[in-house]
């Protein structure tokens, strides 16, 4: 698996559609102070469903929609996608090559695609559990991220070491399962006092 390209269009400095080609081996993207480079980044986290908006460096999600310039006016969205070459099928879908795509609208409405069909948030968040791919992986190391991993608490490391060693998709179940029992027994306490105020 690896990444074959990356449109952005509205995103942040990105007002026109550009669309980036990745071949194998290192891509460097240079350019001077403040013309974007970390906004591509930060297109890849947005796209991959990150929901922080400061972890994005702004203070609310329509930051990311294109803000307008002196000789430009503003865009009403932002839009972004990703693709994935998976001929490995590393991810678990039967798709060759997979598209994640994310928009947001002005409006607050949003919408996730994958290979362009529309989708929720937490289809996209499982298909890549455990890839290292994911707004938690460990793919994007952001600047001073480092750092942050070497000097933050044990429980957040140990959150890296588990996705690298695949076992985040069986936390995730084990949580949802944990608590459609604790439901499931809410629902029985009930049942059994409408039963014991009947009889
Ligand atoms: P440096 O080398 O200093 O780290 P950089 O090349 O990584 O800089 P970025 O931080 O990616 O630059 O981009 C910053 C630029 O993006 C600023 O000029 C800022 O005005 C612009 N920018 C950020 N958000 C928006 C937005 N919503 N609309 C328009 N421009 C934006």
């Amino acid at each position: 698996m690896y990444l074959k390209s990356l449109e952005i269009q509205g995103f942040k400095s990105f007002a026109n559609k550009i669309d980036f080609k990745f071949h194998n081996g290192i891509t460097g993207i240079v350019g001077p102070n403040g013309s974007g480079k970390s906004n591509v980044g930060d297109a890849v986290r947005w796209v991959l469903g990150e929901q922080s908006a400061r972890q994005l460096r702004g203070s609310n999600m329509q930051d990311v929609i294109f803000s307008g310039t002196e000789n430009r006016k503003p865009l009403g969205f932002a839009s972004v996608s990703i693709t994935l070459d998976n001929a490995d099928h590393k991810l678990p879908v039967d798709y060759e090559e997979v598209t994640v795509s994310r928009r947001v609208y002005r409006s607050g409405e949003s919408e996730y695609r994958l290979n362009g069909t529309s989708c929720r948030l937490k289809d996209i968040q499982e298909i890549f559990y455990d890839t290292g791919i994911g707004k938690e992986g460990y793919s994007i190391i952001g600047q001073g991220q480092i750092e942050k991993i070497l000097s933050g608490r044990p429980e957040d490391r140990r959150e890296l070491f588990d996705e690298a060693a695949g076992i985040v998709k069986f936390k995730r179940r084990k949580a949802a399962a944990v608590k459609k029992l604790e439901d499931e027994r809410a629902n029985l306490v009930r049942v059994n006092d409408i039963l014991s105020e009947l009889q």
